[in-house]
């Protein structure tokens, strides 16, 4: 696709950025770009629109700027999934492993109806932790999780699909 190569030089790397030692992949610099914008949430969207999705999930923070882009297009819902202490109504919580420590991610009861599917999206996917987070809130909520989409996929973190709980993951872009 001749739209990936411009969503990938969009993306600006951040040496040393939180800490030292990271390649940090920073999407603002996409949404900057109106049409490598655009052209990111429409291929998502021709993916996604005859699949029968009626859910999609967004991560917190990043998978906000996509997900209800996506969600109206396709004419789904939008789902947040928020870290801990943001949702004022009653809530089910993940708990994933990070580099150092854990991290919650929580959905909101009643968002989601058992037997819906579900895309779930964030920007960026390197262990699948967070991920599996998110598939974990859907099917506690009775919900099937079509796929994973993720704007960038770092290859040499994805530890395979198991980690995903056999869930199949789309990415756009390899840094
Ligand atoms: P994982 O749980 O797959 O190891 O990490 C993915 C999560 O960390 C995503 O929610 C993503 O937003 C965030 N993340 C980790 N590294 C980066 C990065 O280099 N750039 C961006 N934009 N997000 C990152």
């Amino acid at each position: 696709d001749p739209r990936l190569q411009a969503i990938t030089e969009a993306i600006r790397v951040v040496p040393d950025f939180p800490k030292p030692g990271i390649m940090f992949q920073d999407i603002t610099t996409l949404l900057l770009d109106p049409k490598a914008f655009k052209d990111t949430v429409d291929i998502f969207v021709d993916r996604y629109r005859d699949m029968d999705i009626s859910v999609v999930a967004g991560v917190e923070a990043r998978g906000f700027f996509f997900g209800p882009s996506i969600a109206l297009a396709i004419g789904a819902k939008f789902v947040p999934l928020r870290k801990p202490r943001k949702l004022p109504g009653e809530k089910i919580s993940e708990y994933y492993v990070l580099e150092y420590g854990t991290d919650v991610l929580e959905m909101h009861v009643g968002a989601v109806q058992p037997g819906e599917r579900a895309l779930v999206i964030d920007d960026l996917v390197a262990t699948g932790g967070t991920l599996s987070a998110a598939i974990r809130l859907l099917e506690r909520a009775g919900a099937e999780v079509v796929e994973c989409a993720c704007v960038v996929g770092v290859p040499e973190m994805i530890k395979g699909s198991c980690i995903l709980n056999g869930k199949s993951l789309y990415i756009l872009v390899e840094p």
